[in-house]
């Protein structure tokens, strides 16, 4: 996933708007905090493992001097969890500094690293952004608009970007648009005594992080598009290719914060209507609806709603811990949920719970939850889950990446059901999302529901995490990558 900000502040330093831009988007990425900023002149960059407020605290901060910044908190989905593949990436092109903030994958990978210098460049980092970045500083250009220009129509997948070089902050979202990428400003105002912050730009992952920094959504940065951000300027935009909008519906149903907007829509209230439709495709006699914190709480509203059950809260959550599944190894999300939840007896004992999720991936986390809702006494557990099952692997920015990673594409609807030990389980229908977001399926992807990929996925490593790590490496096997066919669609 990953999360990215940018910010043009005249007169005025832009690293303290643009760490708390990043921070407002934390959900997005847990594993590195990082962030660019120039003065004009001179580029500066600093990033480290571990959260934002851990990283860019404000002992660091003052010393990152100028009106220009980008910022990013990163989740793998190409490359491992090590410092160097931290972001911003940094490179110089031609004797000026360039940085790159990601959001998203890329799928031809090894095709673009055959295009440096024949492949023969050694890149500090395994990421597909530090790929990105050093082709951007090779193009013989030595501008960095102009070598966006040459360079994107040879990149596929997915790609929402902020890009600093030492006057501009660029954004940039792919002809798909498969990650949101939102343009904000804060007005000039003159109640601003030292005129701080007045005048400024900014991009961002999500419209949330805008509103956190104080600006007002000027709108969506345009699939296909290129939005240079300059000191003293208006924004200059610039279409690289035509647009065709696919949003990731996940972005919707879980990753981005209910307070977003994407496509015109609200999060929260968009998950509210997702759980309203799966009570209605999905009713089951029952004496309470209860979400799983936190994520799964608007749709529990939704469904308690439509079905006139009682809503309460079945469990804690301990607000230190991070979403589990973000965490990059199994073993870690294991230990992971018990230390996030915990069953309240006294609201589930004796209850026929109607148990409410946005989604199941792997189903381990799930299966704990069940297990630790029956020892807390719960009779029954009806688990009603606001999005389809996810059969097939995201290659577009979501780190699932093998397919026997997902429950629901070796499992049936039943077997999932014995597996996490649930009474009973429904899933929301694609037409479902569809009916509570009140859009058509053309503007999203559903590629981990249906199996219908937007951008072709290479049968080669291209589609391998770690591809970058063993560049010459044998091709991970078809059968593990393998994309089944789509299946058909239910179009609202
Ligand atoms: P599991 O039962 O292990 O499949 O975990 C399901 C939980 O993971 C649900 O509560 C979801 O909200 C959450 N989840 C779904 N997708 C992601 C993701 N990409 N990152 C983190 N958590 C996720």
């Amino acid at each position: 996933m990953c999360g990215i900000f940018g910010a043009v502040t005249p007169g005025t330093d832009a690293a303290g708007i643009a760490a708390l831009g990043v921070f407002s988007l934390q959900h997005r990425g847990q594993e590195s905090a990082g962030i660019a900023v120039s003065d004009g002149d001179q580029l500066m960059l600093y990033k480290d493992l571990g959260l934002i407020a851990q990283v860019l605290d404000e002992r660091k901060l003052p010393s990152l001097r100028g009106p220009l910044a980008i910022a990013h908190c990163r989740y793998s989905t190409t490359g491992s969890t090590i410092w160097e593949n931290a972001q911003p990436t940094f490179r110089m092109s031609r004797g000026k500094a360039l940085a790159v903030g990601h959001n998203g994958n890329l799928v031809n990978t090894r095709e673009l690293l055959a295009r440096l210098e024949g492949g023969k460049t050694r890149l500090p980092a395994t990421t597909d952004t530090e790929l990105l970045t050093a082709l951007l500083a090779d193009d013989p250009s030595g501008d960095t608009v102009q070598a966006l220009l040459n360079v994107l129509p040879h990149v596929k997948g997915a790609y929402s970007l902020a890009i600093l070089d030492d006057k501009r902050v660029i954004g940039v979202r792919d002809p798909f648009g498969f990650r949101p990428l939102v343009l904000g400003r804060i007005e000039p105002h003159d109640d601003d005594p030292e005129g701080k912050r007045s005048g400024a730009w900014m991009i961002s992952s999500e419209s949330a992080a805008i509103d956190v920094a104080g600006g007002t959504v000027v709108r969506d940065i345009a699939p296909g598009e290129i939005v240079i951000l300059e000191e003293g300027k208006e924004p200059v935009s610039i279409q690289f290719a035509p647009g065709n909008e696919k949003l990731c519906v996940f972005e919707l149903i879980y990753f981005g914060r209910p307070d977003s907007y994407m496509l015109g829509r609200n999060l929260y209230e968009s998950r509210r209507r997702m759980g309203v439709a799966l009570a209605a495709e999905s009713p089951v006699a029952a004496d309470m609806v209860m979400p799983v914190p936190d994520t799964g709480a608007p749709a529990a509203a939704g469904y308690a709603e439509g079905s006139g059950l009682h809503y309460r809260e079945g469990m804690v959550r301990n607000r230190y811990s991070g979403r589990t599944f973000i965490q990059p190894s199994q073993h870690m999300r294991q230990r992971g949920v018990t230390v996030k939840l915990s069953p309240l007896r006294e609201v589930v004992a004796g209850k026929r719970l109607v148990v409410v999720d946005d989604s199941i991936v792997r189903g381990t986390t799930t299966r704990q939850i069940v297990a630790l809702l029956r020892k807390a006494g719960a009779t029954e557990v009806h688990l009603r889950i606001s999005s389809p099952p996810i059969h097939h692997p995201c290659f577009y920015g979501i780190d699932t990446q093998i397919e026997t990673e997902l429950i629901a594409s070796t499992h049936s609807v039943d077997e999932i059901r014995d597996f996490v030990g649930a009474d009973s389980l429904s899933f929301l229908s694609i037409a479902g999302v569809l009916q509570a977001l009140d859009l058509p399926y053309d503007k999203f992807c559903f590629a981990c529901f249906d199996g219908n990929y937007p951008v072709p996925v290479p049968y080669d490593t291209a589609r391998h995490k770690f591809v970058l790590e063993d560049p010459d490496g044998e091709p991970v096997s078809r059968g593990e990558l393998r994309a089944a066919a789509p299946t058909e669609v239910p179009h609202a």
